[in-house]
């Protein structure tokens, strides 16, 4: 039996399910010459209380089937960045725009919506509940979608094998090593099919070969379409990544791309 309730409510009843296309007006959603962005930061800033400024003026275009690395030392600023770009979060001043919705004119309960459907998260502590099965884990992932009990856990059962784990359906987090609990945690991601998956270190908690097998199945993950944001602090990782963003004191101080090897 399953801890999952059958279906919960819908988060945006006022949003229509599926959502709408999220670039309407280009055709096959493409831009011509380049793919149409799904995250876009224009001027972005972000004050806390107390007046910090944790993210200043940034610029930044994250176009469809990207896998970028971004990176910076503690404090400067990237988890800030993050939740803006997941919806987490608004702007203090600035827009971000995610799949073409400015994220500062939608109401609590769209944004869900927005995440629910086009967002995985990944982070570092797995943030795995223990007393599920990696299945059920997995299946929490589409709680906020309305998918009934049944194709929930068949989907759940896919993504689980989509990241090699199909022999671990009924194991609960402490019966798994720390790769395959990040592999779960990214399949939960996974499992509604988000549009971009945001990963905060998700290799900082695991070993150098965990690490590098799931960064393996980041790539191959984008390879499939999935665009991709990853936060590091390790500069092993940034630099196999295709590009790099990095920010200091709440500033994006460069943005370089290394151009594939035919
Ligand atoms: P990073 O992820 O690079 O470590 P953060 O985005 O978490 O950086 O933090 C950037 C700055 O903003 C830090 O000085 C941090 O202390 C501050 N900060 C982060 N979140 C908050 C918050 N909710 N309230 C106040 N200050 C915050």
């Amino acid at each position: 039996m399953s801890a999952l309730p059958d279906r919960l409510p819908d988060p945006a009843p006022g949003l229509p399910d599926p959502l709408p296309d999220p670039a309407p007006g280009l055709p096959d959603g493409r831009l011509p010459g380049s793919s149409p962005a799904v995250i876009a930061l224009r001027g972005a800033s972000k004050t806390y209380r107390g007046g910090l400024t944790a993210l200043d003026s940034a610029d930044l275009t994250i176009r469809q089937g990207e896998l970028l690395a971004i990176v910076g030392p503690s404090g400067s600023g990237k988890s800030t960045l993050l939740n803006l770009m997941g919806t987490l979060d608004r702007p203090s001043s600035g827009s971000v725009e995610v799949l073409g919705h400015d994220i500062a004119r939608l109401s609590d309960r769209r944004l869900s919506a927005v995440r629910a459907h086009w967002i995985g998260f990944v982070f570092q502590q797995f943030f795995l509940s223990p007393h599920l099965s990696a299945l059920d884990n997995v299946a929490t992932g589409l709680l906020y979608q309305g998918v009934r009990h049944t194709r929930r856990r068949r989907q759940a059962a896919e993504a689980l094998e989509r990241v090699g784990l199909g022999h671990r359906l009924g194991h609960r987090p402490h019966e798994l090593s720390g790769g395959e609990r990040q592999r779960t945690a990214i399949a939960r991601a996974l499992v509604a099919r988000p549009q971009i998956v945001l990963a905060d270190e998700p290799t900082g908690a695991l070993d150098s070969a965990s690490g590098a097998s799931v960064v393996q199945l980041l790539r191959e993950l984008n390879a499939e379409g999935t665009t991709i944001a990853v936060i590091t602090h390790d500069p092993q990782l940034a630099a196999g990544l295709p590009r790099r963003v990095r920010i200091l004191d709440g500033r994006i101080r460069e943005d370089s791309t290394t151009k594939a090897v035919a």
